[in-house]
């Protein structure tokens, strides 16, 4: 280790950290015994509960009936004494307000009987609902802060799971969160709204074709992919920008980072590979199922990837996992960032959203047959996609809106803030062939012959992948690749759940009216495709199979009317328009005023997070990076002056150092003027966040093009951040 590194402690510390997890052994544990071992799931409630009572559960979750608060007590009797066998001795409504962010508070299981003892207690009616102070979560002006009653409100579809550490273990029970007048204030009550509203909508289309026969319900079904970074926790905590903003703020780019490719699906290094196996040893506790794990394109960057659920459930999930991902982070040394932008010039992390439609019976409806062209409610669940996707692009866009995603969409690496489709050759010759009004083909992809006796003989799909759409077909389910990695996908595909619900609405509605009461199979199949065919001619402009990276689709979308909106200021608005006001009433996702508060609520966000940057930009500028450049500066000037004295010439030497000090000079005076620029004009919140954009991030931006130009000449001992080499190499 160098003596002068200043960071030298940082990496020592860290050092030692990867001993002691190679020294550890292979996992013990067998995951048949843990697996879900930590969740008060359907099995147990089978196991614990009367009968007739585990009955009315599962009709619950079925949608067909509701519990009765005397089932409630017996249930809560059942969860209470299972969570205490597993040493818990707390419990929390868990739940997730609009921080995006989850929030518990703990109250104990355990009460005194006034007679010098302990009973432990879960009462039905805590079961059910409970009341936190909700003044202090955003509420968007739905209600002020002196009115701080809110509800929480059972999800007995979520099952109850426990969160341990080294000691304490937590029963937490998902639940919705409202105002007092039933307003909804978390992220929760209109995902579940909106499964509601896709079930009733896409339940007409199965009637429609007569499938529905042994189906109670449809809902979508979610797996979203995470990426993410680890970086090592004491080099962390010697970055103000990591701690603060999740990303760093400054920092040149080192000569070696991803250009060679050779950190994507490389092998994983033996700290971060112990980290995972724990990391999803506690999911598996957690019942959550984890599929893949894989470097990712950066060095530093990981994903992991669960199988997906039902999207309520799998909503639910994801909020755990990130949370686990970062507790368990910090047993390894390691802080997990899920940023999505966490280091300037290279990859940035995202969540790709996996979504589909699905029976309750396990019938994926957006799952093509081989012989795809004669399957027209394939077809017709498809078409609803297309149509929504065209209809509400912009929805969707300012559902994955936020400061940190506008770092990462359209920069090469992520899907451009143009919303389109892929479908690929099997569908899009499908979808040309509604268009003409019959259908009579499928195409195939046949197979390949690898040239090598003991190689066999590889199936291929019809059509290759496009990674460079946004919301693109992978073979039985639609992938939205913009969700950024910090985002809860709650909302998104609350987003994508109704505007699907409309389109389905739209369609069944044409088709029943066109169809009358007793009409024959063939008839049927002939008024569906003539509606399919007029979808698809409005619609179609929404498919994209090409390079969505490129300059020349930024013009062709343009004439093709699809918006472009590059920022959150410039996506939000589509929130405010009536179109949106009346689908989310309509669909009675969001009343008008649910709405209005969520505009104002990620209006807000968006200019908190840009203040805060800003201003820790200005505090590390000032007191860290301007004091060593001064540092550097007079080292430099006393060395020149030393060795003229000595008779040394040092022309050159003094040229370097006026740019030098030149560019010392300029910073000083950005600084002062991203300072100015941070006196907010008043103005309404979505005005103030254009200002932002348009004021704030470009003086941000001016200031870390010349710090990152100050850090390759400041003598590195004296450098006060630790470089990107060591952040993203340290491992
Ligand atoms: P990649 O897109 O990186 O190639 P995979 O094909 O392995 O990844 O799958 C990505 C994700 O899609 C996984 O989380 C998987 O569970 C999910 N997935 C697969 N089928 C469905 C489905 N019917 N509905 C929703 N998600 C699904
Ligand atoms: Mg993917």
């Amino acid at each position: 280790m160098n003596p002068h590194d200043p960071h030298g402690e940082a990496v020592a510390a860290s050092f030692k950290w990867q001993s002691t997890s190679q020294g550890m052994s292979a996992k013990s544990s067998n995951i048949d015994e843990i697996y879900a071992c930590d969740v008060f799931d359907q099995r147990k409630m089978r196991e614990r509960l009367p009968k007739h009572i585990y009955n009315n559960v599962l009709n619950t979750i079925e949608s067909k009936g509701r519990i009765s608060m005397d089932d409630a007590e017996v249930i809560a009797t059942a969860m209470k004494d299972w969570a205490i066998e597993r040493g818990a001795t707390h419990y929390t409504h868990w739940f997730q307000p609009m921080t995006g962010l989850t929030a518990e508070k703990h109250d104990a299981l355990i009460t005194p009987d006034g007679q010098g003892s302990i009973v432990y207690r879960l009462s039905g009616s805590s079961l059910v609902q409970g009341e936190p102070d909700a003044s202090s979560f955003p509420s968007g002006g739905l209600r002020a802060t002196f009115e701080a009653r809110g509800y929480t409100a059972w999800d007995p579809t979520s099952p109850a799971f426990i969160v341990r550490g080294t000691n304490y273990a937590t029963l937490c029970i998902p639940t919705a969160f409202v105002s007092w007048n039933g307003e909804a204030l978390d992220k929760k009550t209109p995902l579940l709204r909106s499964i509601d509203a896709l079930n009733k909508q896409a339940m007409r289309i199965l009637k429609i074709f007569g499938t529905d026969d042994g189906v109670h319900s449809v809902g979508s079904t979610l797996g979203s992919e995470q990426e993410y970074f680890l970086v090592d926790r004491n080099l962390y905590f010697a970055r103000p920008d990591l701690v603060s903003c999740g990303r760093t703020l400054f920092g040149a780019t080192p000569p070696k980072h991803q250009q060679l490719d050779d950190h994507y699906f490389g092998s994983i290094p033996t700290r971060v590979n112990a980290f995972m196996a724990d990391f999803e040893e506690e999911l598996f506790r957690l019942g959550v199922p984890v599929q893949t794990r894989h470097n990712e394109v950066a060095p530093g960057q990981y994903e992991i990837a669960p199988l997906f659920e039902s999207t309520n459930i799998a909503c639910d999930h994801q909020a755990i996992l990130m949370d686990t991902l970062k507790r368990v982070a910090g047993r390894f040394g390691f802080v997990a960032l899920l940023h999505e932008k966490p280091f300037a010039g290279m990859n940035g992390s995202g969540k790709h959203n996996n979504w589909s439609m699905s029976t309750d019976t396990g019938v994926n409806l957006l799952d093509p047959q081989d012989e795809t062209h004669t399957t027209r409610q394939f077809m017709t669940y498809l078409c609803a996609v297309i149509r929504a996707v065209h209809l509400h692009g912009d929805l969707i866009r300012a559902a994955i809106a936020s400061a940190s995603n506008d770092h990462r969409l359209g920069a090469n690496e992520a899907p451009p803030a143009i919303i389109s489709i892929f479908l690929g050759d099997m569908l899009t010759d499908l979808i040309e062939q509604i268009e003409k009004g019959s259908t009579s083909r499928t195409l195939k992809g046949g197979s390949l012959d690898l040239g090598a006796r003991s190689l066999p003989d590889l199936q291929r799909d019809s059509g290759d992948r496009n990674r460079t759409s946004p919301f693109a077909f992978t073979g039985n389910k639609f992938e939205l690749r913009a969700v950024g990695s910090t985002a809860s996908v709650a909302w998104p595909n609350t987003v994508i759940n109704t505007i699907v619900a409309d389109s389905l609405s739209y369609i069944a509605g044409e088709i029943e009216k066109q169809l009358g009461d007793k009409a024959t199979d063939a008839k049927r199949d002939q008024v569906v495709l003539k509606v399919l065919q007029g979808v698809v001619k409005e619609h179609k402009a929404i498919i994209f199979n090409g390079d969505n990276y490129s300059d020349e689709w930024q013009e062709e979308a343009a004439q093709r009317g699809l918006p472009n909106l590059r920022s959150t200021a410039e996506a939000l608005p589509a929130l405010e328009r009536s179109v949106a006001k009346k689908l989310f009433k309509k669909h009675k996702v969001l009343s008008g005023s649910e709405l209005e508060s969520r505009v104002e609520i990620f209006a807000e966000k968006y200019i908190t997070e840009v203040c805060i940057e800003a201003e820790q930009m200005v505090s590390i500028a000032r007191t860290m990076l301007l004091p060593a450049a001064l540092k550097h500066q007079r080292n430099n000037a006393e060395t020149i002056n030393a060795s003229e004295q000595a008779g040394v010439e040092c022309g050159q030497l003094r040229e370097s150092l006026d740019a030098f000090a030149d560019l010392t000079m300029r910073f000083q005076s950005q600084i002062e003027k991203l300072e100015a620029a941070l006196t907010l004009p008043d103005q309404p919140p979505l005005e103030q966040c254009t200002y932002c954009r348009e004021s704030v991030i470009v003086a941000m931006d001016e200031l870390r093009a010349l710090g990152d130009a100050l850090e390759v000449h400041v003598e590195s001992a004296i450098w006060p951040l630790p470089s990107y080499q060591e952040l993203l190499t340290l491992r």
